[in-house]
């Protein structure tokens, strides 16, 4: 059978999340066998995410987990970078996969998703036959057009990335995914809320897998299929102090 690919995303409100997990559902509808887990950032789930979910007509699974205030972002856009992103949200989706499927029966392979990234439709068939951990490069991120693994003779031999470089796994979320099965011989592995900014992907790895073992995939490499976008904060100051005048879809 085709393995599933699982997609984990975690999401939050802001006034461009509908749009975002709009772009997203349209290019996973393109996608066969996907089962999207979205992971709200809240403490409840919310109807806009609800109303969205049900109309894309995809296999999906909706949880929630609110992180905590300490390690919730910071308005002062200087200081965005003392916490990492999406992590309760991200492992409250690993543990599902651990409650609710069995490796032997269920070929699969798991993915990471942030919301505001764009997703080639062709990345989901190169990942689809990950059998420990596969990867590829990632544009627009790192101060890169294009940072990800560099391939000799089908292994992955070095990295072309400059920031934090010297990590053990150089790569953004968006560049691997990881055979179900091997996730779930790995019970305790999830994401750590401390980890130092840009280690999030490198102390996951190195549990599971060597850079030996790494699986490239996109033309050894040589193909961008996935970009590390982000979404610039719409100006919304006719708006009166943040009640808004006409309310679309508010959660
Ligand atoms: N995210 C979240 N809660 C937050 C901030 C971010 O759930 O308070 C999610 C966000 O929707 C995205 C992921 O975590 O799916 C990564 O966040 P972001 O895209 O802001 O990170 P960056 O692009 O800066 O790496
Ligand atoms: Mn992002």
């Amino acid at each position: 059978s085709v393995p599933t690919i699982y997609v984990i995303t975690p999401t939050y409100w802001r006034p461009v999340q509908e749009a975002e997990l709009t772009r997203l559902s349209h290019t996973f509808q393109l996608v066969p066998k996907l089962h999207w887990i979205v992971i709200e950032d809240s403490n409840t789930t919310t109807k806009l995410v609800g109303d969205l979910l049900r109309r894309s007509l995809l296999t999906y699974t909706r949880l929630h987990v609110a992180t905590p205030q300490a390690y919730k972002l910071p308005a002062n856009p200087k200081l965005s970078w003392v916490h990492p992103r999406g992590v309760l949200q991200r492992n409250l989706g690993l543990q599902w996969l651990r409650t609710n499927l069995d490796a032997e029966k269920q070929k699969g392979v798991v993915y990471f998703a942030d919301d505001d990234n764009t997703y080639d439709q062709a990345l989901f068939e190169e990942m689809r036959s990950t059998k420990t951990v596969s990867v590829w490069p990632v544009g627009l991120v790192g101060g890169l057009l294009v940072e990800g693994p560099l391939v000799e003779g089908g292994k992955v031999v070095s990295w072309n990335s400059v920031w934090k470089r010297h990590r053990p796994f150089p790569i953004d979320m968006a560049g691997f995914a990881i055979n179900l099965r091997l996730l779930l011989n790995h019970p305790n592995v999830a994401f750590k809320l401390k980890a130092e900014i840009g280690y999030q992907e490198s102390l996951l790895l190195k549990e599971i897998v060597t850079i030996s073992e790494l699986e490239p995939r996109a033309d050894n490499c040589s193909k961008v299929l996935v970009w590390h976008t982000r979404t610039e904060a719409p100006k919304l100051d006719q708006e009166n102090n943040g009640s808004y005048i006409f309310q679309p879809n508010l959660p």
